[in-house]
């Protein structure tokens, strides 16, 4: 058997309501998984932040570094007007971490009308994210320039991931989950076109370690950015998976999340080297906060996510099963997806399931 220490991290506003259900299904997993979980509550976010004059105390790093195996994020508000020394602990989080990587599925029901199922790899290191500005006057007006980096180390492990990642999703398949797609299939993204260096090199290095044996049975294409956003909204249900640079990642992965519905069902994993932070792509949504009815589907998906990243694909895929059940019998809804339900009878109906 195996333990697992999870470091949890509710945040602010529904990330208080919704990481509390994410502990409760890691706990319910069946006992024949052989699989135990400590817990360890850590603190970040804005009301951290007022508290403790730190966003990010050093204390949860450390916790997360040296103590656990993987970690559960909830989400944080972000003042409305610049607050100084203030800046968001997620990003802190990946950067101290080298969580190089956001992985986003989107996916309705089996059984819905219009069925998908893909996953967005975002690099989550560099790209014009290095945020290296500057602004300069000349006679006709200011000038502001940004470096786009794009590295071939960063590029090859987000691929590789890309790679991996397909060949788990078809392992997971063939294990008797009911999927649209028959093969794997990785679709790397890109305006080399254009960008002939920078876009050029994140294709040319995609492609090469997409071309390793070991990926011999995923299918590779590519795809200009623009063209695929339009793809996107015409025919999500032909992407599996899509590897992207940082910012056409961030993009493509906002817009494939209001395909399915609500926020409140999109989960993400920031994941680096034996390390994976499951986090809902929500924040802290303080209209509804307090009322508890938000949608906890987002979180107890990340969690599934994480696991899948600490090779704990079995428990992922009980959870999945778990949650599709409920969203595909549509009884115990929450108010984002039309139902009445509350969190918390959303959580026991999950639970009765796994
Ligand atoms: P939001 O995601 O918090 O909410 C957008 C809308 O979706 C709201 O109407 C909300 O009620 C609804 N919603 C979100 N999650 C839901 C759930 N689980 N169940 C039911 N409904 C849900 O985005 P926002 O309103 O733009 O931002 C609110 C705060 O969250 C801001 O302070 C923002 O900076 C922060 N934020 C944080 C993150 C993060 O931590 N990763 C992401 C986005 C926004
Ligand atoms: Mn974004």
């Amino acid at each position: 058997s195996r333990t697992l220490r999870i470091g949890l991290i509710p945040g602010d506003g529904i990330g208080k309501e919704v990481i509390p259900a994410g502990r409760r299904i890691l706990e319910a997993l069946p006992a024949s998984l052989g699989l135990k979980f400590e817990f360890v509550n850590l603190q970040a976010g804005f009301e951290t932040f007022e508290k403790t004059g730190a966003a990010l105390p050093d204390e949860t790093v450390q916790i997360l570094k040296s103590d656990c195996d993987g970690a559960l994020f909830g989400a944080v508000s972000s003042p409305t007007t610049p607050v100084k020394g203030y800046s968001s602990p997620i990003v802190a989080l990946r950067k101290k971490l080298d969580l190089y990587a956001n992985v986003r599925p989107v996916k309705t029901v089996f059984n819905a009308p219009k069925p998908i199922d893909m996953v967005i790899v975002r690099e989550n290191t560099e790209d014009l994210y290095v945020k290296e500005e500057k602004t300069y006057d000349t006679p006709e007006g200011k000038v502001a320039e940004a470096i786009k980096r794009i590295s071939q180390r960063a590029s090859s492990r987000i691929a590789t991931m890309a790679g991996e990642i397909a060949l788990r999703r078809q392992k997971i398949r063939a294990a008797g989950s009911p999927s649209i797609h028959k093969g794997p299939l990785v679709t790397i993204t890109h305006k080399s076109n254009v960008l002939s260096q920078t876009d050029g090199l994140f294709r040319a290095t995609s492609k090469e370690a997409l071309a390793n044996p070991r990926f011999l049975s995923v299918a590779v294409e590519e795809q200009i950015v623009d063209s695929m956003v339009y793809k996107l909204f015409r025919q999500p249900e032909a992407y599996d998976v899509i590897v992207a640079p940082n910012l056409y990642g961030d993009i493509l992965s906002d817009g494939a999340a209001a395909l399915v519905g609500s926020l409140g069902l999109v989960p993400s994993a920031n994941v680096g080297e034996g390390f994976a932070i499951g986090e809902p792509c929500h924040g802290s949504a303080p209209d509804i906060m307090g009322q508890g009815i938000a949608n906890p589907i987002a979180t107890l998906r990340s969690a599934a996510l994480m696991l899948e990243f600490l090779n704990e694909e079995e428990a992922a895929a009980k959870i999945y099963a778990a949650v599709d059940a409920n969203l595909s019998e549509g009884k115990l809804l929450s108010p984002d997806l039309g139902g009445k339900a509350k969190t918390e009878e959303v959580v026991q109906d999950i639970l009765r399931r796994l």
